[in-house]
């Protein structure tokens, strides 16, 4: 700090009914004296170069007042011309008005700064009694009168300093408020921050549970209130995100979690219009979950237009360091309105219709209600048995034969798993197999069939000669698909049984493949680069034309049951099979007739010169055991037809 910035102030007002005192203050401050040393004592203070040998120091402004009001005036108009006095020097009786202890309360009452001096010429004047009647004893200081012109001069000059010194600490004191008002708003700032990343998700900047909840709870509150203002919860999850996530790596999959995030909160934004009582809000629950909740439909189908909408907004293509990426969405929808529902309650059925769109083929939606959520619930309870089944030895798989139409002879066997529920008895593969896929069990039921198949055939082509050129054939689920690592570890499970590529063939469902046309290219042609066969699986349900059948890497096409079953009383059927026959004999594959029931299915299919046959007519499919006493009993293993 330079001493160019001390405010020296030397403005004083002295009071006194009597005006020839005011003569004797005017010459003992109104000309300049020597320096008493307090030039030395302000250089060593504030640092101003100290002058050699005492200096001339300058005046003070003097204003004079006979009377306390006079003075209070003066100290008010100096005050509001900004130029405040640093001293007063009061009488301390100044009849008829305020004596000198009251004029000072006055004046301190004023101006809470100024330093005072008492002048009184009675000694018997009670120094303790003025202290007592009077606060701020460190602005107060005494002077007997006759005073000296010196001693009056020293008490002004240093009280001036005082009073510069007092206003410096009042200006730093202010600057520290500042500081600390200042930290005040950062700390402020911070918990605004910090209260903003308790309810907001980081990846995406949309809200998150907490704040969703909050706001469920709102919504049902104001429907309670008000009936007829709707609102509805739309739970979404991106199908097959973890399939991004698994093979392109987190990045990419953050990468399409907050683009997907963009896509959700424009499509509230332009849905909300203006006049709802409340905002409609997109949350994000984790992974690849989220929730919009959209306040005051008018019905059902305005929430089914707009997740109709969000739907397409989410299946538009996501570009990734240049690679498109396509996914869609499940989304369920729950309508709020429950008596005396809660938030995680209406969320939770949200979940339930979500699971239930999810179930039905992805891409959809699904509207809440209450069987739905008796259906989903014994899902869910059937999935939760399905992880520890093969664990508990609950699965089981049996064969069914293949047979060669011509010659009779059986070439080989599906495998098909059964589950025995240990309190719903067996339950279909129709019905579980789609559970494990959509919860992902299906890769270790998968492993643990191929291991067992394996295993099964081992044994048969031990004990049994006539077994040597005998496959079995194991279904691929669409999910297993996306598992670049399959093929090698399929082939480390059959090499481990001592068997070669070609004892076993995968089938693949027509769907499957369509679905997941890249994925199911790189596997099934490393599959059957390996020695591997490959089926395709109910041709003729999915959606592909027998002109992209080239493009496949198959092997043996088998036809579904449907067409099977059906061509006989319908001529266009049997058009169709036969044209499936020709084209795969063209394309060099084998074809396998599903469903054969009846001795006219097989001998319209002789006709058709289809190879191979699988169905009820020649066997169910039956436990290894049966297989082995077939083996032991026909050494010429031919199937007969029933
Ligand atoms: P799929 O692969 O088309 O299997 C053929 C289904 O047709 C089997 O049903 C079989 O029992 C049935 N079937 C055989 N002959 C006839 C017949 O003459 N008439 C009729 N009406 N049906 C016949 P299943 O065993 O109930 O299996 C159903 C589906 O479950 C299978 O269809 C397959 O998609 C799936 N599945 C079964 N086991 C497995 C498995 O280990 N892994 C996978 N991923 N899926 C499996
Ligand atoms: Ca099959
Ligand atoms: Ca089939």
């Amino acid at each position: 700090m330079s001493n160019t910035s001390l405010p020296i102030n030397r403005r004083v007002l002295t009071v006194d009914d009597n005006t020839s005192i005011h003569e004797d203050y005017r010459r003992a401050l109104c000309q300049s004296q020597p320096d008493p040393g307090i030039g030395a004592l302000e250089a060593s203070i504030f640092g101003a170069p100290a002058k050699a040998g005492p200096r001339a120091m300058e005046s003070f402004e003097v204003d004079q007042a006979l009377q306390g009001k006079e003075a209070l005036e003066k100290l008010r108009s100096a005050l509001d011309s900004g130029k405040p006095y640093a001293v007063v020097f009061v009488d301390m009786r100044m009849p008829p008005g305020w004596d000198g202890v009251e004029t000072i309360e006055h004046l301190w009452q004023a101006d809470p700064s100024v330093l005072v001096v008492i002048c009184s010429a009675y000694s018997d004047y009670e120094w303790s009694d003025v202290l007592s009647r009077l606060p701020r004893r460190d602005q107060l200081l005494l002077l007997r009168k006759p005073f000296d012109a010196t001693e009056v001069w020293q008490m002004a000059e240093s009280l001036c300093h005082r009073w510069a010194i007092a206003q410096l600490q009042v200006k730093a004191l202010e600057g520290a408020n500042e500081q600390l008002s200042l930290e005040l708003h950062e700390r402020e700032r911070a918990e605004e921050r910090l209260r903003h990343v308790a309810l907001h998700d980081q990846l995406t900047s949309l809200p998150n549970r907490a704040l969703l909840l909050d706001r469920l709870g709102q919504c049902i509150e104001r429907q309670q209130r008000h009936p007829a203002e709707v609102s509805a919860v739309m739970y979404l999850d991106l199908d097959n995100f973890k399939i991004v996530n698994d093979s392109l790596g987190h990045r990419a999959g953050d990468a399409v979690l907050i683009e997907a995030a963009r896509r959700l909160a424009e499509v509230v934004r332009t849905t909300d219009t203006v006049g709802r009582p409340m905002d409609s809000l997109a949350a994000r629950l984790g992974g690849d979950e989220f929730v919009v909740l959209l306040q005051d439909v008018s019905n059902a189908s305005e929430a089914l237009r707009t997740a109709d909408r969000v739907l397409q907004a989410l299946s538009a293509p996501y570009v990734h360091e240049g690679r498109e990426l396509s996914l869609s969405a499940s989304i369920g929808i729950a309508i709020a309105g429950g008596n005396g529902q809660t938030p995680e309650e209406l969320l939770r059925d949200a979940d339930t219709a979500m699971y239930q769109a999810k179930y039905s083929g992805k891409g959809r939606c699904a509207l809440f209600d209450a069987p739905m959520h008796t259906a989903v619930l014994n899902r869910m309870n059937l999935e939760a048995d399905l992880r520890g089944a093969a664990a508990r030895g609950e699965l089981a798989v049996v064969y069914q034969p293949i047979v060669n139409i011509e010659s009779g002879a059986i070439e080989g066997f599906e495998a098909l798993l059964r589950w025995n529920h240990p309190t719903l008895g067996s339950v279909p593969p129709d019905a579980f197999i789609p559970i494990a896929e959509e919860s992902g069990i299906i890769n270790a039921i998968s492993g643990w069939t191929l291991n067992i198949v394996s295993q099964t055939l081992q044994g048969w082509r031990r004990d049994f000669p006539i077994a040597a050129g005998i496959y079995v054939s194991v279904n691929v689920s669409r999910r297993q698909l996306a598992d670049p690592g399959l093929p090698g570890s399929i082939a480390s499970v059959v090499e481990r049984w001592g068997l070669l590529p070609k004892d076993v063939a995968f089938e693949i469902t027509e769907s499957a493949v369509m679905q997941h046309q890249e994925a199911a290219m790189g596997i099934l042609t490393d599959l059957r680069a390996r020695g591997f066969k490959i089926m395709m699986d109910d041709f003729g349900t999915g959606y592909s034309s027998l002109s992209c059948l080239h493009r496949f890497p198959i092997d043996v096409l088998k036809i579904d049951r449907a067409f099977v079953q059906t061509h006989q009383s319908n001529r266009d059927y049997a058009a169709v099979v036969h044209s499936i026959i020709t084209l795969a004999h063209n394309l060099g594959s084998v074809v396998i007739a599903e469903g054969v029931e009846t001795p006219e299915h097989l001998a319209q299919l002789q006709a058709l010169e289809c190879d191979l046959a699988q169905g009820y007519l020649f066997s169910r499919p039956v436990p290894a055991s049966e297989i082995e006493a077939m083996l032991r009993a026909k050494p010429e293993f031919r199937a007969v037809a029933a």
